[in-house]
């Protein structure tokens, strides 16, 4: 068991980090590797999966932790997952002290661990604010298939009956696990986590305070520490694999019998040579020529230049290379690196001495044509730490040589980065592509030409492309930063997957499936009323009914009202909207649409609003807005419309006294043809008389 000792400020480690599988902490049946702190060399833990159940434990993710899961509704899992960011933000000093053994500074722990947190408050939120408070998800509108309007189509999305598993890269071992948790814990799928072994001690750390809390449901998340051993041999059709580590593991992966032969889905984010371009338009004076080069020394130097987002090539405009070389080569020199507990030290440690032997040869492979301005790879200053013990390296500014080919394929993991020059815009376009796909590039530039044009060539290739200017530059979260509401992942060499992106993280690990029903059948499958099923239209007006007392279907159809010319110029004169449509017989009947007076939508609207509404006080709270408003037949004078309004959804709010009811509302005209439709959206109360909270 690995456990946080921070009397002497930094964190000691006990021996054997544990898995937690089928419900319980298992201990690996030998000694484990050693894992070696990033600063000082000394053991800190040892890790092995040797004598692991695999079997066991996906068996145990599926038939314990997935039912569990799925039991809950989108709403209740994001409840969860608030509940647990929470309760996480109470053991942050402990992780911190854990996160500094593996060579992070402060900042670089807080982008590991407050952006794991911040990641899983986003997907609360998401989760209750735009998935419904069901199990299902409805996938666009109804697609009517037949002319009677009695066989429509609907895609749902459901959550798969496997287990999600996650293997991560040793470089963000608390982010790195939450940002793929919580995604898959709210398409209801349970999580079997396999942290990179060089810092699983610190995801260990993590989910035993998880595991303690007894927050999640049994089964929804288990650990597997030390090698992947026999894992995928026991996923099938309904697991799912997202793996993010280096392109030689991913091909493994990729031609694993599982993935080949029995369907289990892949996602990949592997290693991305990404890239910044300095706008052709900028020169030394502008505050932009600061913006580039600031965002290149940070990817360089934040956690080492260890993030698949760094930036690995610097693409400049060619008359501006010596310039940008020596402004980069400035600041790196004011970067103090050295151990990570001293205040002073801005660079970490890479996480390891094998580590850093990958980087050096990495830079050995870009010297073929590149030449080194600035830092050395085998000599480096270091501030309170051993530099020889410690896998300490300097940053190092490469400059390509024209037609160098290795900077568009060596990526060296760590503070690296090679600025190359570039004559046009579609050259830097080009050269950008020589990275076969990216996680994300950045374009620095105040005009909104070469933004266009470089941001939808770069696009293609990229998964996220952050254009920075003078304008957006105090708010940028930065080119390296994945964000829980944007897309993580890009094409090609990048991996070709997808993570993140809001709600999309969730829909891209559940199954679409197209249904074909009857409406009534639709209604009762996606537990939203659909066009043409079943109202009931009875005794009681549903506006006097509580979201207890509310059923799919209840509905009213008013009474008849005629619109007069009396009418539609009392609107235009009160509201002021005097288009001629409404008030110029003459200009109207010249319109080839309307060919005379015409009310305005608005007031079909209001009116229907008029006939609809129960006016005392009751359930009904408030309107919050109508969705899909479509007005599809004019109204001319003396036509007379009545509104059919039906509960479509009904979406009680765990965390309030009313929940949302979603109306379903057609306007028809005298001939019963449709002249407005759309929802109406409310907030209605749970009791009615309102039961008191306090
Ligand atoms: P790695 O060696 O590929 O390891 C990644 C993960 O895969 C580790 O958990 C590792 O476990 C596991 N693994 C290794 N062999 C496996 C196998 N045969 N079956 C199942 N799992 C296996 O990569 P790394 O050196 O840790 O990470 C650095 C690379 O990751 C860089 O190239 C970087 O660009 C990339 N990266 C990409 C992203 C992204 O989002 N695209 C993010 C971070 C890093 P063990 O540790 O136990 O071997």
């Amino acid at each position: 068991m690995a456990r946080a000792n921070q009397s002497e400020g930094r964190a000691s480690v006990s021996a054997l980090v544990e898995s937690y599988v089928a419900g319980r902490w298992v201990r690996a049946t030998d000694d484990g590797t050693p894992v070696l702190d990033a600063t000082t060399g000394e053991e800190i833990a040892r890790v092995s999966s040797r004598g692991l159940d695999h079997a066991a434990l996906v068996a145990h993710g599926r038939d314990v932790g997935g039912p569990a899961v799925r039991r809950l509704t989108f709403h209740e899992r994001a409840g969860l997952l608030k509940a647990l960011a929470k309760h996480l933000g109470q053991h942050k000093d402990e992780f911190y002290a854990l996160s500094l053994r593996t060579g992070a500074t402060q900042r670089d722990s807080m982008i590991d661990i407050d952006g794991g947190l911040g990641t899983v408050f986003s997907y609360a939120s998401k989760g209750t604010r735009e998935l419904p408070n069901d199990t299902v998800i409805l996938d666009g509108s109804v697609e009517t298939l037949g002319r009677g309007g009695t066989f429509v189509g609907q895609h749902v999305y459901t959550s798969r009956r496997g287990v999600a598993v996650a293997i991560n890269a040793f470089n963000f071992p608390v982010w790195g696990m939450l940002e793929k948790f919580a995604p898959a814990f709210l398409a209801g799928l349970p999580s079997i986590v396999k942290p990179a072994s060089q810092t699983a001690y610190l995801t260990e750390a993590v989910v035993r305070r998880i595991i303690e809390a007894g927050i999640l449901p049994e089964g929804a998340l288990q650990l597997v520490c030390g090698g992947a051993g026999t894992l995928l041999d026991e996923l099938d059709e309904q697991d799912s694999v997202a793996f993010t580590g280096s392109a030689h593991t991913a091909q493994v992966l990729r031609n694993h019998p599982a993935v080949l032969r029995r369907g289990v889905r892949l996602g990949v984010e592997a290693d991305s040579l990404n890239c910044s371009i300095l706008g052709l338009d900028i020169t030394p004076e502008d505050p932009e020529f600061d913006l580039f080069v600031k965002g290149v020394v940070t990817e360089m130097t934040v956690k080492a230049g260890q993030k698949c987002t760094a930036i690995r090539r610097a693409l400049v405009p060619e008359p501006l290379v010596g310039a940008v070389t020596e402004a980069i080569s400035a600041r790196l020199a004011t970067i103090t690196v050295g151990n990570p507990a001293d205040p002073s030290v801005r660079m970490g440690p890479l996480a390891s001495l094998t580590q850093r032997d990958e980087v050096r040869k990495a830079v050995e492979a870009l010297r073929n044509s590149a030449e080194i301005g600035y830092g050395d790879p085998n000599r480096v200053d270091v501030v309170g730490a051993d530099p020889e013990r410690g896998a300490f390296l300097s940053p190092v500014l490469l400059r390509a040589r024209p037609g160098a080919t290795e900077p568009h394929d060596v990526e060296p993991f760590g503070p690296v980065s090679t600025v190359l020059s570039y004559a046009t815009t579609d050259e830097a376009i080009a050269l950008a592509a020589r990275g076969k796909g990216s996680l994300v590039a950045s374009l620095v530039t105040h005009d909104p030409q070469i933004a266009r044009a470089v941001t939808l060539g770069l696009a293609p290739w990229h998964g996220r492309v952050l254009v920075l200017d003078r304008d957006d530059a105090a708010e940028s979260t930065g080119h390296g930063s994945p964000l829980p509401v944007l897309v993580h992942g890009g094409p090609g060499r990048a991996g070709g997957g997808e993570e993140l992106g809001g709600i999309r993280g969730v829909l891209h690990q559940m199954q679409r499936t197209a249904v074909q029903a009857s409406p009534d059948m639709m209604t009762a499958i996606g537990g939203r009323w659909t066009r043409g099923s079943r109202r009931t239209v009875g005794e009681v007006h549903p506006f006097r009914k509580s979201l207890a007392e509310l059923e799919i279907g209840d509905s009213i159809v008013s009474t008849a009202r005629t619109v007069t010319l009396a009418d539609v110029e009392h609107f235009a004169e009160f509201t002021g909207d005097t288009f001629y449509a409404h008030t110029d017989a003459e200009a109207a009947a010249a319109n080839p649409l309307f060919g005379g007076i015409v009310a305005h939508g608005y007031l079909v609207v209001s009116l229907a609003a008029g006939l609809f509404v129960d006016p005392d006080p009751g359930p009904v709270l408030a309107n919050f807005g109508v969705d899909d408003l479509r007005f599809l037949t004019p109204v001319k004078a003396e036509d007379s419309i009545r509104v059919t309004l039906t509960v479509k959804q009904i979406t009680p709010r765990s965390s309030a006294d009313y929940g949302e009811v979603r109306w379903d509302a057609v306007v028809t005209n005298q001939d019963d043809a449709p002249v407005a439709t759309y929802d109406v959206l409310t907030l209605v109360a749970k009791t009615w008389p309102q039961e008191s909270t306090g």
